[in-house]
């Protein structure tokens, strides 16, 4: 038996995809981001259901991620948005003309145009995250550069720092300033028919400026929020965009049971101690299997539609939860750790909230050997 299981709604990704469509004119693209195992949800499971759902490309952060797709889906178009380390012995593997990437420096644009067939080339324009990209203060120097080497751009990039981060939007709004500023010095110097694109989740949904050509969407396509203040800012603004639903159920089955006497101490560390009879199952699940150790005498599982508490230390492949109260559950039940069972649910925003983190770590965590099975 596999330790567990994660499900995959499609009705969910199709859901969350009509929401952004609703928002978005007929010229915006909709690009799925699927990196780091499409955040935990299966890299290919997921890809195949987004494809099928009408988005227009996938997104990627790795070489290696955007081959693997290629293996599988012969047509769609990736992006790679991250960089690629050491290009030029790699150089080959990225001769593929739906292949888009995304680069900061004009000698990875050298590189990639001598390529048959050459991928798409978008270069990144840093406009205050102080990641990949180049400065403003370069963008003239660029784009000189850039025009006398005749090198074939097909768009413009930027990424915003912190819109999910306040509900006071300057700083998303002067980075929005600056990318519209770089997009009209490129212009400027003849390069027509750029595709412009800065948007993720957050910014695509409550910045209609934002939404430019593309829009890059990564967790809310999995139905999860990119924060607590993206949802505030909404309904600051008087906007709705409608309910988002999780696509990823996280299961496992009880492997153990022990009734333990008042005053036996659980786990690692003796850290609980039980002061009444206690019910005790044992699920295969640890923080190998990327549930966070942070949840350690913190949090809940769901048995049977109930909460059972998460009882001493998480152990690497193994967590022990309370089943007093649920006294039908019995060996090879049903464990939620994230989904819903009955009436309860419990969300990665939980487990955010328990262990001090975001969503997005949350479910990325989640180790990739374990079986993405796609549910209607
Ligand atoms: C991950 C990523 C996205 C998607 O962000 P979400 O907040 O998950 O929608 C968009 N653009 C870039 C460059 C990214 O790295």
């Amino acid at each position: 038996m596999l330790a567990c299981s994660v499900t995959l709604s499609r009705s969910a990704f199709s859901h969350n995809i009509s929401l952004y469509r609703k928002l978005l004119g007929e010229k915006t693209k909709f690009a799925g981001i699927v990196k780091s195992n499409a955040y935990g949800h299966g890299l290919l499971e997921t890809a195949g259901v987004v494809i099928e759902a009408g988005a227009d490309l996938l997104g990627v952060n790795s070489l290696e991620e955007a081959v693997l797709l290629r293996k599988s889906f012969p047509k769609p178009t990736i992006m790679i948005m991250g960089s690629v380390p050491d290009l030029r012995p790699r150089l080959q593997e990225l001769a593929d003309s739906n292949f888009w990437v995304l680069v900061s420096r004009v000698e990875e644009m050298e590189l990639l145009s001598q390529l048959s067939p050459a991928p798409k080339i978008h270069f990144k324009l840093d406009t205050g995250m102080s990641r990949l990209g180049e400065s403003y203060l370069h963008w003239k120097e660029i784009a000189t550069e850039i025009k006398n080497k005749k090198l074939p751009l097909a768009g413009l990039a930027t990424h915003f720092a912190s819109t999910e981060d306040f509900t006071e939007h300057s700083y998303s709004m002067f980075q929005l300033n600056r990318f519209q500023e770089g997009i009209e010095l490129f212009r400027s110097f003849g390069f027509k028919d750029l595709i412009c694109h800065c948007a993720s989740s957050a910014s695509a949904m409550l910045f209609p400026e934002a939404r430019m050509d593309m829009v890059r969407v990564g967790i809310s396509m999995y139905g999860l929020w990119p924060s607590l203040e993206t949802k505030l800012s909404l309904s600051q603004m008087g906007k709705e965009f409608g309910m988002l639903r999780p696509a990823l159920t996280w299961k496992t089955k009880i492997q153990h049971i022990q009734s333990l006497p008042s005053g036996a101490f659980v786990g690692y560390g003796s850290t609980y101690k039980t002061t009444y009879p206690t019910r005790l199952a044992v699920i295969p699940v640890g923080y190998y299997e990327g549930l966070d150790r942070k949840l350690s005498n913190h949090g809940y599982m769901l048995v049977h539609g109930e909460r059972a508490k998460i009882l001493g230390r998480i152990c690497m492949n193994m967590t022990m939860i309370e089943i007093t109260h649920i006294p039908d559950a019995k060996l090879n039940d049903e464990v939620i750790i994230i989904g819903r069972s009955g009436k309860e649910i419990i969300t990665a925003d939980d487990h955010a909230l328990w262990t001090n983190t975001i969503n997005y770590e949350v479910v990325t965590k989640i180790l990739d050997r374990f079986p993405r099975t796609i549910v209607d």
